[in-house]
């Protein structure tokens, strides 16, 4: 969804996203049915908008421990000043919006994707570390089971495992 700066007002634009099923990623799985996104715009000027939006989702994504999808409850609000460069070059910046310390994003042309925005600010509240739970007892290292629907008997034979016996070895020879 693309919006141009000429279609935005001085007083501001407000758009609501309640479906944002159309945002997928490599990370995410899908977006809950329960997504919601606000978007406002105003207009500074003929090559600055500004932008702040929040997002309520629940994006499906793969816990780093057991490999299996959960939903992540996100929420996030953003604030960004977008800036049309290219022609404009010999602007000059205004010092009121450096002070303000708003992240800057530099256009090309003079119109903003919405929804690009909005799946690279859910990218952006990821957690590095995902796991579906701090109880998750993660997969395991020898049969690839998960552990937190099946249990294996691994860890009473770890001490067989080539493994085990290698460390055993290493442990000698110190
Ligand atoms: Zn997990
Ligand atoms: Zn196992």
């Amino acid at each position: 969804m693309r919006i141009r700066f000429s279609e935005i007002s001085p007083n501001g634009n407000r758009y609501e996203f309640n479906e944002l099923g159309g945002i997928r990623d490599q990370e995410i799985l899908s977006l809950g049915h329960n997504s919601k996104a606000e978007v406002v715009l105003v207009k500074k000027s003929d090559t600055q908008v500004e932008l702040s939006g929040t997002i309520k989702a629940v994006p499906e994504i793969i816990c780093d421990r057991c490999l299996e999808p959960f939903g992540y409850v996100l929420e996030t609000s953003f604030h960004l000043l977008f800036e049309v460069s290219g022609k404009n070059k010999w602007r000059m910046r205004e010092v009121e919006c450096a002070s303000e310390e708003l992240d800057t994003i530099e256009l090309d042309e003079p119109s903003i994707d919405l929804i690009e925005i909005i799946r690279q600010q859910i990218l952006l509240s990821l957690p590095v570390k995902k796991i579906c739970s701090t109880e998750c007892k993660g997969i395991c290292s020898y049969c690839g089971v998960n552990l937190n629907t099946e249990s294996c008997r691994c860890s009473q034979q770890a001490n067989n495992s080539p493994f085990a016996i290698l460390a055993e070895y290493k442990k000698k020879q110190k």
